[in-house]
């Protein structure tokens, strides 16, 4: 109960969260029948269907316990040569008849890490519900002794689109592009495809004079759509006549969806040979199984080779910590970790970051983007991981809208860390 108290604190509209709340409790409450999926239906189901047809949907299978109580099963892609597997992101709409009140468990997040099972989930993950896919509103969930996620629907006469974070599709990704595609400032490039043929652009801002140069990449695993409100963000502010002190001092790049077969298919965190793009960037990435990675390097290169290397680069991700996570490289970069406390000094002056910074001075990230590039191009990289479960400084889950004033914030952190 105390965590649905504090989940009070999200905005929106209130009625239609009570609405949730009393459904939630009656999936609390509700008694589950002795033997879990039979055939028959006692009483007949209110489920008319659960579609997965659509982009950046999760594949699942349902089973029905009867008492309209659904198991959904998450399906678990699995890493290359390695006994990982993950699965994370779920999204997809529920059709049921008017009225109904439906109680759905999510199942299967014995993920494997690094050769140990981990969970993607917590006693304080939301699931977010919208009618029209659009506009989303987070509502609480019961982990269960399990590892799974209980909570309820009710329904008026729509059905209800269910999703692990406030999605955002190739669809968005491609209109943003569109409505900025032509702008004096932005080039956009494509400087390869993944590997189902899905082309890979950087988008460059800015002025071509300026002396500086942040990179940034983003969705290099499928279900963490932070990144993208960010970027989004981000991009639309720097095009707006006040970012002009920004335009004298720093361009921005951005890789805006690194993985996009993932969010086409709505997987969770490997590309669709199994490769994790945040690992493996201590070496040359092979093409034939990370394209992605590949094109990146090799348009890396071509910007190191013109003298143009950026002087930042940051990868965003979304974990339940919200952390930075830097590299510790030792002497061979002095001044990476004075520069990276900058840093966050700046980001918690200029926008809501209050997280931190990840482990202490052993920690290690073997093979991250933050630590690949640093070693290997001496490009001062790190990995931000932001919250998908809560924003600490607004004690709340996040939305789009959060992400998003956050990308427009960092071009003030961007300017004052290039002073
Ligand atoms: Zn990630």
């Amino acid at each position: 109960m105390q965590e649905i108290l504090r989940f009070m604190k999200i905005p929106g509209n209130s009625l239609y969260f009570l609405w949730h709340i009393t459904a939630l409790l009656y999936c609390f409450f509700i008694s589950l029948p002795d033997t879990l999926g039979q055939d028959e239906r006692p009483g007949g189901s209110s489920l008319i269907y659960i579609n997965t047809s659509f982009p950046n949907a999760s594949p699942l299978y349902w089973e029905d316990l009867g008492k309209d109580t659904f198991l959904l099963n998450l399906v678990y892609e699995h890493e290359r040569n390695s006994p990982n597997r993950a699965n994370g992101h779920w999204f997809f709409r529920v059709e049921a008849q008017p009225n109904a009140k439906l109680c759905l468990i999510l199942n299967n997040f014995d993920n494997f890490w690094n050769g140990r099972r981990s969970f993607p989930i917590s006693p304080r993950t939301p699931t977010y519900l919208s009618e029209d896919g659009l506009h989303w509103e987070a509502v609480p969930a019961e982990l269960t002794a399990d590892n799974q996620l209980r909570f309820s629907l009710s329904f008026k006469d729509h059905p209800i689109y269910v999703a692990s974070v406030e999605p955002y599709r190739i669809s968005q990704l491609e209109k943003l592009l569109q409505d900025i595609a032509g702008h004096p400032l932005v080039r956009i490039d494509t400087i390869g495809a993944t590997v189902e043929g899905r082309p890979l652009e950087i988008v460059t801002l800015g002025e071509p004079s300026a002396p500086r140069s942040v990179f940034i990449r983003a969705r290099a695993h499928g279900f963490e759509a932070g990144g993208n409100w960010v970027v989004e963000g981000l991009i639309r502010a720097f095009l707006r006549p006040e970012a002009a002190p920004f335009l004298e001092k720093y361009r921005l790049y951005i890789l805006p969806m690194a993985n996009k077969d993932a969010v086409a298919r709505g997987r969770t965190r490997f590309n669709s040979a199994g490769v994790d793009l945040n690992r493996g960037w201590g070496a040359p990435a092979d093409p034939a199984v990370a394209p992605e990675n590949a094109a990146l390097e090799t348009w890396l290169a071509q910007r190191i080779r013109a003298g143009k290397q950026p002087d930042l680069a940051i990868d965003l991700h979304n974990d339940r910590g919200g952390k930075l996570h830097l590299s510790h490289p030792g002497e061979d970069h002095p001044d990476y970790l004075p520069e990276m406390k900058r840093l966050e000094e700046m980001l918690r002056k200029h926008t809501w970051f209050t997280e931190g910074t990840q482990g202490g001075s052993g920690f290690h990230n073997p093979g991250t983007f933050g630590e690949g590039l640093l070693l290997r191009y001496g490009i001062h990289a790190l990995v931000y991981e932001l919250n998908k479960e809560r924003i600490a400084k607004f004690d709340r889950p996040p939305y789009g809208a959060d992400w998003e004033l956050l990308g427009q914030q960092l071009l003030t952190v961007f300017y004052h860390y290039f002073e």
